[in-house]
């Protein structure tokens, strides 16, 4: 492997290597100029297909905090996905005109109380 000059002095005879990168890519020190770099980065974050799983099982109803445990994230993240996929969406409402009827189906609502067996005997 050939030096890598510094991108800062350009200088590549007093470059070593210092370490590793969050995401794991070796960081170099230019001894001359005494400033860190790295020349070869790895690219940050998850890929965009675990995003996409993601995203597909939030859509099938799976909860964010079950995501989360299948794909071995933190459940904030896929909160996070999905919020800026939300943001990425045109506004649903085009029409500005006021709704006057609308129409409800299959709505129930059970007022009484529901007696149970065992406290009958
Ligand atoms: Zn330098």
């Amino acid at each position: 492997m050939t030096n890598p000059t510094c991108p800062h002095c350009h200088s590549a005879c007093f470059v070593i290597k210092c370490g590793l990168n969050d995401s794991g890519s070796q960081r170099l020190r230019c001894q001359a100029c005494r400033r860190y770099f790295t020349p070869q980065p790895k690219p940050a974050g998850y890929e965009q297909s675990i995003r996409t799983f993601a995203l597909k099982l939030h859509l099938e109803g799976t909860s964010l905090r079950a995501i989360g445990r299948l794909l071995h994230l933190n459940h904030q993240t896929v909160v996070n996905w999905v919020n800026a996929e939300a943001q990425r969406l045109p506004e649903l409402v085009c029409d500005q005109t006021p709704t006057r009827k609308v129409e409800i189906d299959e709505l129930f609502t059970f007022l009484g109380k529901k007696k149970s067996k065992s406290m009958s005997c």
